[in-house]
């Protein structure tokens, strides 16, 4: 799975209609598309989703953004794909992300932070898996 991640383009870019634009910058940066779907995720789609986070404080506020709209997951395929992704969209915080990633070009707030990448070849696999068929075949 090292040459493979799971990238949602999160409900704040949808609603800003850059879409497109995003997906523009993922494949000119040479990842490839291996499966896409435009998805309303339920409360607890969302919630099990960020399960890790449960204790956060933050948790609820991020199951009412995921949920406030409509997401995009993406596969995505390229050599070192998890590093490689998280370095194309940058810090969690936009205005702590490098200049030209993705995260400062569109992200809005920590929470509002345009889009998320896979943290680990395992995550990457169990997180494809949450909206594909399977990890191994998209
Ligand atoms: P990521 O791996 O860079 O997405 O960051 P995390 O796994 O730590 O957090 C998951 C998501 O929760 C982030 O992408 C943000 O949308 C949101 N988030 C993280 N930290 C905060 C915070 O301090 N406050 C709020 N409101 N949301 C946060």
């Amino acid at each position: 799975m090292s040459n493979k991640t799971l990238a949602i383009i999160k409900p704040d870019s949808v609603g800003n209609n850059v879409i497109g634009e995003i997906i523009s910058h993922i494949t000119k940066a040479g990842f490839k598309v291996k499966a896409m779907k435009l998805t309303k995720l339920s409360p607890e789609q969302a919630g099990n989703f960020y399960a890790v986070h449960k204790e956060r404080p933050f948790y609820q506020d991020l199951v009412d953004y995921m949920t406030s709209g409509p997401v995009v997951p993406l596969s995505l395929e390229k050599e070192n794909a998890v590093e490689e992704f998280r370095k194309l969209i940058g810090a969690t915080d936009p205005t702590k992300a490098e200049d030209g990633t993705i995260r400062k070009i569109f992200g809005k707030s920590i929470e509002n932070n345009a889009i998320h990448g896979s943290d680990s070849d395992e995550n990457a696999c169990i997180e494809t898996t949450f909206f594909f068929s399977s990890c191994e075949r998209v």
